[in-house]
């Protein structure tokens, strides 16, 4: 079988390995690794062409630039090939010439998380592994579990007591062994880290496992297919523990080394104020310091990020920048992206889009500008924030006059 991937290089001390390190994480300096392919032997516009001619739409369509063997035995589930929206009347309502809604949360599982599950459920059966595990604030977990799952792969799940009620269904449904740790996403992290220490089970930890990176960068892949020499100005994407940040930073800039684009957007990198700790690192240059999980945005609650190296290197290298919002602005962006496209973001899955009303208003995205935000998980999966987003619904008993002095106070346009 062959491998493309070339090296893996530390994020921290530059330290190079020719081959991924039990451990995953640096040997010398407990670094995040970072897979580098030999970019020499790609050739971008070849690349681009053998594209236009392969019929498949997941993410396997890009395999010359996964780290996952031609033929080897992958997931059953289709994942990737993403719808990506223009949404003018947002692009009106948050001050924009144009933005693109690239909705991630039509993944099989419902997240984009399934591009890195899909990466780690082949890999862990190339390494003949007989469980895979990982700890998660949900949606790495349904997605693990799911893609697991289609091939028959064992899966045991670390989440934080406070997982919404639609992820844990997944989970079950998954037939995951799904633990439940009374404490933090940071409390189940370290109880995953241990067990799978202690029992040798496949480890798809984002924030360690490189290969997560690679599977989260086809979203880069698939906008720049779908948008060409249309590629935005800024791409905004919510940061947890900061992998998913770094993947759709590394497919825009494989894609230029490669000489496939021509040039790159900028990262805007959106944390929830009540868990914000990658933006303040950015922000004041000092490392990483754990902070809080105090958000309704629950997929990026994340209080001790274990990526925020390759998150802060990749928004820099951008030349993006990192913001917060707050709660009631992801809930307004809920509505917001509703009511103007149709596509229902759990509250992480529309922080991004948040982050980019901030970052016009705040003068930071130019109104000229052109902007991609990226849906990173369905609202399905999180029905209580959906409500507290935008309401109740009107109930009356069957009775056309209630009805109508209710159209009449709420929507009386549809009257006339
Ligand atoms: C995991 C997740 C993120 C953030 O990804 P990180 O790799 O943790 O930074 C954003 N949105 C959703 C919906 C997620 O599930």
């Amino acid at each position: 079988m062959m491998n493309r991937v070339k090296s893996f290089t530390c994020v921290s001390c530059q330290a190079q390995y020719s081959s991924l390190p039990s451990t995953y994480a640096c040997p010398a300096c407990g670094g995040i690794l970072d897979v580098v392919y030999d970019y020499g032997s790609i050739d971008g516009g070849r690349f681009v062409l053998a594209l236009a001619d392969n019929p498949d739409r997941s993410i396997w369509r890009y395999e010359e630039l996964l780290p996952v063997a031609p033929g080897a035995a992958r997931p059953k589930l289709r994942v990737g090939g993403t719808p990506i929206y223009r949404a003018p009347r947002l692009a009106e309502e948050i001050g924009l010439s144009g933005v693109f809604i690239k909705d991630d949360g039509v993944n099989p599982t419902a997240s984009l998380k399934d591009r890195a599950s899909a990466v780690a459920v082949a890999m862990a059966l190339e390494a003949g592994a007989a469980t895979i595990s990982c700890s998660s604030t949900g949606n790495a977990a349904s997605s693990c579990a799911g893609c697991a799952a289609s091939v028959g792969l064992p899966a045991v799940i670390f989440v934080p007591e406070r997982a919404p009620a639609g992820k844990l269904a997944q989970l079950r449904i998954f037939n995951a062994v799904v633990i439940r740790v009374r404490g933090s996403y940071r409390d189940a992290f370290r109880l995953s880290r241990e067990a799978i220490g202690r029992y040798g089970w496949y480890n798809r930890n984002a924030a360690i496992n490189p290969y997560m990176v690679e599977g989260k960068k086809t979203v880069s892949f698939e906008i720049c297919e779908e948008l060409g020499s249309a590629l935005p100005d800024w791409v905004a994407v919510s940061v947890g523990d900061g992998c998913t940040v770094a993947g759709v930073w590394k497919g825009f800039r494989e894609l230029h080394d490669i000489g496939a684009i021509s040039r790159t957007p900028r990262i805007l990198g959106v944390q929830a104020e009540g868990s914000n700790p990658i933006t303040v690192s950015f922000r004041t240059g000092r490392p990483m310091q754990p902070g809080r999980e105090d958000t309704i945005a629950d997929s990026i609650a994340v209080g001790e990020p274990r990526n925020p190296v390759k998150a802060v290197n990749a928004v820099r290298d951008s030349g993006g920048t990192m913001i917060d919002v707050s709660d009631e602005e992801i809930l307004s962006a809920m509505r917001l992206l509703g009511r103007t496209t149709g596509v229902f973001g759990e509250p992480a899955g529309v922080a991004g889009l948040a982050g980019l009303a901030r970052a016009v208003r705040e003068g930071i995205v130019d109104s000229s500008a052109g902007a991609c935000a990226i849906v990173t998980g369905n609202g399905l999966k999180d029905i209580q924030a959906g409500i507290r987003a935008a309401g109740e619904p009107i109930t009356i008993p069957p009775d056309i006059a209630l009805l109508e002095r209710e159209l009449a106070r709420v929507a009386p346009s549809v009257l006339s």
